[in-house]
């Protein structure tokens, strides 16, 4: 617990000052980002505390948190398939592990374990590479069979009565769920005190380049000089990139969720099944939080869908179906900027000033404290730091794809 958690729950309930403050519009920002999510909040914060750079504006169309921030299913975890993706989330993961004491503020962070079902020999295989390429890499991954699986989830159907009986799974304990809205809430705050101007309702609508180089982003509430713009936009990535003229190969898809009324508390590992499409977690609150893989159409749309709401419950009944009288509480959908290879987009483009950290699909939640670090870095130093030169714009010209399909698609 954090020492001013502590000290609240002594000195009773005093009133709580604000998280963020209003701050006037300036003509002038030496870094604006674009995009109110984890990722803008989290790179501002780290700007601010480690490179001293506190003259930042986050611009968000909306109110902060939301866009995917404020919609996803919290999962985080590092075990993915290759090297560099591994390495990049493992640092998200150990940053994750101290961000309640970072922040000052509790996040929640549960690491209940992570299990990926494997139901065919091919899926077990996949599990058998990636717990070894996660092992090479010092993260706690291993491939665990039916018994034992018994004993982490008791009431999920091992039986072969399922359409795709359980044959193993991917189990990786560090792994878990996470209070969304804490961690935007925390970086909100902590780039708030450091100087940063978090400017809500303020839509870009425009970015001026003159000689290839960003000199402006038109708003709004008007127009910002600035030399420095960071697209954290997600969803709506392209939308923005294409205002300075750079293309980005990404699709925008919708990604849906729900919850269930609250159960007592019997699932403590979240569960994932790639083949069956579906993944499971229960909430502090008791509520079932489930999901699947994105939408298969390009759209901007929110809304949610009775269809998803049947096919996901058909398939979460197959292996639980204990939960069938169990009614549901609410659904909802986000957008995610889909990649090809199912890796992001981080660092420089070929507009002098025009900054990336998109792509993040349905799994980028988890990396929004790496990220944050990590552009931070590179803003500050104008070199993008070894981790994440994989993730360049430039993979796509050279043909250098980072491939994370197999550890990314359903288990966010
Ligand atoms: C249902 C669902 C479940 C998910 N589950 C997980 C999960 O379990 N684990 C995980 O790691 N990831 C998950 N994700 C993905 C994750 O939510 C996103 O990848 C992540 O939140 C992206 O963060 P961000 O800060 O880049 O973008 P966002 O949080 O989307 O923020 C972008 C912001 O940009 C703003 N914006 C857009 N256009 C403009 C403009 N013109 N001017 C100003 N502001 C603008 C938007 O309003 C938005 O607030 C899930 C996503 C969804 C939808």
């Amino acid at each position: 617990m954090s020492i001013k958690l502590l000290k609240q729950a002594l000195n009773g309930h005093k009133p709580l000052t604000r998280m963020w403050r209003e701050q006037p519009l300036k003509d002038h920002y030496d870094v604006v980002i674009i995009g109110g999510g984890v990722h803008g909040l989290a790179t501002a914060y780290y700007l601010a505390k480690h490179h001293n750079i506190t003259d930042v504006a986050v611009l968000e169309k909306r109110y902060i948190g939301g866009g995917g921030s404020g919609r996803n299913t919290a999962i985080v975890r590092s075990n993915y398939l290759t090297p560099e993706g591994i390495l990049f989330y493992d640092e998200s993961v150990k940053l994750y592990e101290d961000l309640a004491d970072d922040l000052d503020f509790n996040v929640m962070f549960s690491q209940r374990g992570h299990l990926t079902l494997a139901h065919t020999d091919s899926s077990l295989r996949t599990m058998r590479w990636r717990a070894e390429v996660n092992q090479i890499q010092g993260v706690n991954s291993r491939v665990i069979y039916p018994a034992e699986i018994k004993e982490l989830v008791p009431f999920m159907d091992l039986s072969d009565h399922p359409r795709f009986p359980v044959m193993g799974a991917l189990y990786h304990p560090p792994g878990g769920i996470i209070r969304h809205d804490a961690v935007v809430w925390g970086y909100a705050h902590g780039a708030d005190t450091r100087g940063v101007h978090i400017q809500q309702m303020t839509e870009v609508t425009g970015i001026d380049v003159e000689n290839n180089k960003v000199i402006a982003v038109q708003t709004n509430r008007g127009r910002i000089k600035t030399g420095t713009v960071l697209n954290a936009t997600a969803g709506w990535c392209s939308l923005i990139a294409a205002m300075a003229g750079v293309k980005l190969p990404i699709e925008t898809r919708p990604l849906q969720a729900c919850v269930t009324e609250p159960l007592k508390p019997f699932l403590d590992t979240v569960v994932v099944s790639g083949t069956l499409h579906f993944y499971l977690s229960q909430s502090d609150r008791g509520e079932l939080v489930m999901g699947a893989s994105v939408d298969p159409f390009t759209s901007y749309s929110m809304d949610s869908t009775l269809s998803f709401m049947e096919g996901l419950s058909g398939h979460v009944l197959e292996l639980f179906p204990s939960l069938a009288k169990v009614r549901m509480l609410r659904q909802w959908a986000g957008l995610c900027d889909m990649t090809p290879d199912y890796s992001p987009i981080m660092g420089f483009t070929p507009v002098e000033g025009f900054l990336v950290d998109v792509g993040w699909g349905t799994y980028g939640f988890k990396a929004g404290p790496v990220s944050g670090k990590r552009m931070a870095e590179l803003i500050a130093t104008n070199r993008t730091p070894d981790l994440i030169t994989a993730f360049g714009y430039d993979r796509f010209f050279n043909g250098t794809l980072v491939g994370e399909k197999g550890a990314a698609s359903v288990g966010h």
